[in-house]
């Protein structure tokens, strides 16, 4: 790595090399990035971002790691972890609406069990999503019939330290576990923060909702390590359903599993690799194309060597 990169990064943030992946995410999986660093705040966000651009080093930002499965080869270039976290005080808007301005970094799960015993209402269903925000708007998280797209007003976005744009929400183009980060028409883009619009309520009928949330959650999912969904659901058919007429439910490859307990979830059962879990995925995309004649089109995102383009 070029070393006139590597001293102005390391003016910016203190830089890991050779970091490996499986530290950062939550599948426990994924190969070293050659170079790693922490971004505890917006400026310092913009400043890592920038040294990048400016060396015409590829960079990838990495929120909680929930939604990836990074490659046994690991993640060339930079891998910037976002951190940024904090939260502008709620504007009264009128109508019992307040606005909150939260930077991209901040847990969305965290941030949803902050703002429900203050009596403001919007995020409850994300409680149990173990994303950070900016992750949450690539996908528009969902949960429980809510999603992020209901309550988003809009985001402040960069390429550069020098420009900061501001987008509606209508301008990003949010669906179903989409949005135009995902589609390509602002991949290259990073989310310093977002603007949300939540609602007074009783804090402790919110707070009830959490813990009902809470359970329904622990029924439902595995307890070994997973990154959520592996597949969207299709329009008529929820994923784990085809996944488990195909016969699948249990079935393993190394050290990965469709869990037992839910199959649209591959859990790492101890040291899984990268390549168990995707082989374990084009099994299941060639089953259900076979069986049903329907693509299951992955949820989770592979990134890093070997899963490039
Ligand atoms: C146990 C479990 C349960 C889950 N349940 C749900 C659920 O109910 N609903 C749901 O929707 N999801 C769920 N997920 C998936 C996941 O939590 C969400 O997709 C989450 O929004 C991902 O956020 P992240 O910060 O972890 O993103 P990461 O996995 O770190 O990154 C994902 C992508 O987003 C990009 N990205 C992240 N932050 C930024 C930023 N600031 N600017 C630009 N790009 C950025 C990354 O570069 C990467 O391309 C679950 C995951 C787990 C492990």
């Amino acid at each position: 790595m070029n070393s006139q990169f590597l001293a102005e990064l390391r003016q910016a943030a203190t830089v890991r090399l050779s970091e490996p992946m499986s530290r950062h995410t939550t599948f426990g999986i994924g190969g070293p990035a050659d170079a790693y660093a922490v971004a505890r705040s917006e400026e310092q966000l913009q400043a890592l971002t920038d040294v990048a651009h400016r060396h015409a080093v590829p960079f990838f930002i990495l929120g909680s790691g929930s939604n990836i499965l990074v490659s046994d080869g690991g993640i060339r270039g930079l891998v910037i972890e976002n951190r940024s976290d904090r939260i502008d005080q709620p504007i009264r808007q009128g109508n019992g609406s307040l606005l909150v301005r939260a930077q991209s970094g901040i847990s969305l799960a965290g941030l949803a069990r902050r703002l429900s015993p203050a009596g403001l209402s919007g995020l409850e269903w994300a409680c149990g999503i173990p994303g950070s925000l900016g992750g949450a708007v690539i996908y528009n998280a969902g949960a429980y019939g809510g999603c992020l797209a209901d309550c988003l007003r809009s985001v402040r976005v960069t390429n550069s330290s020098t420009e900061v744009a501001e987008l509606a929400a209508n301008e990003l183009a949010l669906g179903y576990r989409g949005s135009a980060f995902t589609r390509g028409v602002l991949q290259e883009k990073v989310i310093l923060s977002a603007d949300l619009i939540l609602h007074e309520d009783d804090p402790q009928a919110l707070t009830a909702r959490i813990a009902e949330l809470d359970a329904r959650r622990q029924a439902a999912q595995p307890r070994e390590r997973n990154a959520g969904s592996v597949f969207k659901n299709t329009p008529e058919h929820p994923a784990w359903r085809l996944i488990d007429q195909v016969g699948l439910r249990g079935h393993r490859i190394g050290d990965a599993q469709i869990s037992p307990k839910h199959t649209n979830f591959i859990v790492n059962c101890s040291h899984a690799r990268a390549s168990d879990v995707k082989a374990l995925m084009v099994l299941a995309q060639e089953r259900v194309e076979e069986r049903f004649g329907l693509r299951l089109e992955p949820e989770v995102m592979l990134v890093g060597e070997g899963f490039d383009g």
